[in-house]
Order: C-alpha cells, then structure tokens, then sequence
C-alpha cells in the first residue's frame, strides 16, 4: 500500500484542477498584457481566477495579486511594508513559530537595520494576546503572525491578534499558507491588511501564490519589470498555474465544511488510536483548534528520521518534526518554541491529511507506525534503561 500523508508539505494536483489548466498550455497561449484576441483571451482567464481567489477569501478582486509561491508572497509583504513604512519606524513583529519564508526574510531585514521581536507562544503554539500587546511599539509598522502553523497545525486568534495591533497603529500580515481551504477565511472580518496564498498546498500546481492587499494599503515592490499586476508584481503571468489556484481556492471553500469534517474525524480517529496504543506518545498543538489535516505526535525513544524512513518502507509518506530537509539534524523550532524538550522535540511525526486519504489508510498508517515503534524502542539503549528504571 502506498500512502501520502504529508499533505503539509504539498497536494496532489487533483482532476479538475488540471482540466481547468489544461487549455492554457497550447490553446489559448497569449499574453495576457498583449492587446489582440489572442491576449484578450488570456486576460479574460487570468480575470476570473483573480474573481474566484477574490471570493474565497472575502476579498474584492483588485486586492489580489498573484506571485510566484507563497514564498514570494511573504517576502513580498514582509520586506514591503517594512520599506514602505520606513518613515514611521524600523520596529517589526512576528512569532517564534512562523514558517522560514518569515523568519529567513526577518532576519534578512535585522541586517538590514531593522529590529524584529519573535514572540513567544504558549504550550499548544498559540501567539498569547497580551505578549502582542506587550510588544508594540510606536515605531511598529508591522506584525506577522501565520493563521495556521504548519507543523503542528495550531490555528492562531487572528481576528483577535489583528485588531491590538492595528489599534496600535501598525500594519497586519497573517501567512495563511496552511488556513486556505482549511479553515473558513474571512479578510473583512479578520480585518487583516494582507493575507499570503500558495497553491500547492491545496491541489493546484507549485509554483504559484497570491497575496492580498487590502485596498489602500501601499507597500513597494520587490519584482520590478512589467506592469503587470497593476504595476505591483512584474513578470507574464504564469497563466495555466494561475488558473489552476483560481479553480482549486474555489473547489476548496465550496466543499469546506464537509471536508472539514471528514478530514478532521480521521485526524483524530488516528491521533486517538496512537495515543491509546503506543505508550510515551503525546499530541503536539491543541487537540480542538487545529488543522483539520493537521496531526502532530511525539513518540518518547525514537528518532525521528529513522521512524520516516522505516515508514517509507513501509509505503507510508510522513515528515519529522527536524528540519532534516535542509540537511540539519537541528529539532524544529516550532516544537522547541512549544516548550519540547531536544530528545522529544526530534522524536516527531507528522501526518497531514487531505480529503483523498481513507479509513483504512489511517488504519494501515497507524498500525504500520505501531510495529515500527516497537521495532525500534527494543534496539534503543535509552529506553530499556528506561523500562529498567520503571520496574525498580
Ligand atoms: C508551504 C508554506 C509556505 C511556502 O509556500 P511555497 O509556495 O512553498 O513557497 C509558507 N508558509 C507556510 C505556512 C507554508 O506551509
């Protein structure tokens, strides 16, 4: 059996998400900035994917600009604003939590003359009212806080974090990456300024993004050339994949609810059996205000990357709680910014689910994860000290 659930690090393009592009490649081919039929025809297309990413998010479609990746799309707003406002200050906000496109471009900005504060989370990785409240200054010109984290899939009080930091007259960005097509998203009733897409997480292609900006809101731009996206983000427009965001955002919110609820029972039918069934396990986030997808466990004595690899045998796609991608054993900062001591932080799992994933899926995973914990713990020296330690 093979089995993908790691769904956080990137989807499946669906069917009718690669229909919808399809024409776009060899048919209707013009660029959209070009004036005859042939780019009129793309102009159109390129409109109403800007109309249905618009919609998704409560949005009206000349506050939509589409990017490169919602990489781009952090930068983008980061670095933007912090430019842009550089009159009123040089003071910027973010978390300890937030996913590297945000605290690489922070750290970037630090060398840059800017100070950054990373507030701290609390135990389940939610960004605390009162330490944002604390931390903002009259030189702040901007805070970014994720609408949901990508690793252990806590889902931030956005609307609540918004509202003290515009009250205190600074700008708001939320990298909501992981919330779009997750969770219900409203940018008027968040009253956010900005609000950071990406495709592939939701089943359109890589390499393709969006950012909102609230109308009224100026920030610089960072890719300069063309003028396309109303002079704000140059460079011909990746059509196809723009397209394909277009009907995936709108796929995604027109069957939310039921996903949702699909999705988050299986979350927690296999959160609920790994808890029950391998000991000295422990749920990372909260177990309520989570990704529905989102199921994030520490299992005591074992090591992460030996756990990934023996569930890969075993046909099963999973992700560690260590940045091992980037070539370093180093825990992740998220479950070390939750209070996870190094051993336990780097023996982590993650599962991300999407709506493709079955019962019987789950039951596979969790029984494979079983054997191999089981596995694994008897050749660890750490844990029969462990279970010697127990019966004296
Ligand atoms: C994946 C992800 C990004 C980066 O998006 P790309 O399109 O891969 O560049 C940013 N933030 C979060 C929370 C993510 O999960």
């Amino acid at each position: 059996m093979r089995v993908y659930m790691d769904n956080a690090a990137t989807t499946r393009v669906t069917e009718p998400v690669l229909e919808a592009m399809q024409p776009y490649f060899c048919e209707i081919y013009g660029n959209p900035s070009s004036l005859h039929s042939f780019g009129r025809e793309a102009h159109k297309a390129l409109d109403h994917a800007r109309q249905q990413v618009a919609d998704a998010i409560g949005a009206n479609p000349n506050e939509i600009y589409f990017t490169g990746c919602g990489t781009e799309s952090d930068n983008w707003a980061l670095r933007g604003a912090a430019y842009a406002r550089q009159g009123k200050g040089r003071h910027i906000i973010t978390t300890q939590i937030e996913h590297h496109a945000i605290l690489h471009t922070c750290e970037q900005l630090e060398k840059e003359g800017f100070e950054v504060t990373y507030l701290p989370v609390d135990e389940y990785g939610f960004v605390r009212p009162e330490s944002l409240q604390a931390a903002l200054r009259p030189d702040t010109t901007i805070v970014s806080i994720m609408a949901a984290n990508n690793e252990i899939g806590t889902v931030e009080p956005i609307a609540e974090l918004c509202k003290i930091a515009k009250d205190a007259g600074a700008l708001f960005h939320t990298d909501a990456v992981q919330a779009v097509g997750a969770i219900p998203i409203d940018v008027k009733a968040w009253n956010v300024d900005m609000l950071s897409m990406s495709g592939h997480k939701l089943h359109a292609p890589k390499g393709v993004g969006a950012l909102y900006i609230r109308s009224g809101v100026r920030i610089d731009r960072l890719i300069r050339g063309g003028a396309q996206e109303r002079n704000q983000r140059a460079g011909t427009e990746n059509l196809a994949s723009i397209v394909g965001l277009g009907q995936a955002i709108e796929l995604a919110c027109r069957t939310l609810p039921e996903r949702a609820a699909r999705i988050s029972a299986l979350r927690d039918h296999m959160i609920g059996r790994i808890l029950a069934e391998i000991p000295y396990t422990r749920l990372n986030g909260h177990p309520e205000k989570r990704l529905p997808g989102n199921a994030n466990v520490s299992i005591r004595f074992i090591e992460g990357e030996a756990l990934l690899l023996r569930l890969d045998m075993a046909g099963i796609a999973a992700s560690t709680g260590s940045a091992c991608a980037s070539g370093s054993l180093d825990p992740s900062h998220v479950l070390l910014a939750i209070g996870l001591p190094h051993e336990i932080a780097h023996g982590s799992l993650r599962l991300s689910l999407s709506e493709e994933n079955t019962l019987e899926e789950a039951d596979y995973a969790v029984d494979q994860l079983k054997e191999i914990v089981r596995f694994l713990r008897n050749m660890s020296p750490l844990y029969n000290e462990f279970l010697k330690d127990q019966e004296a």
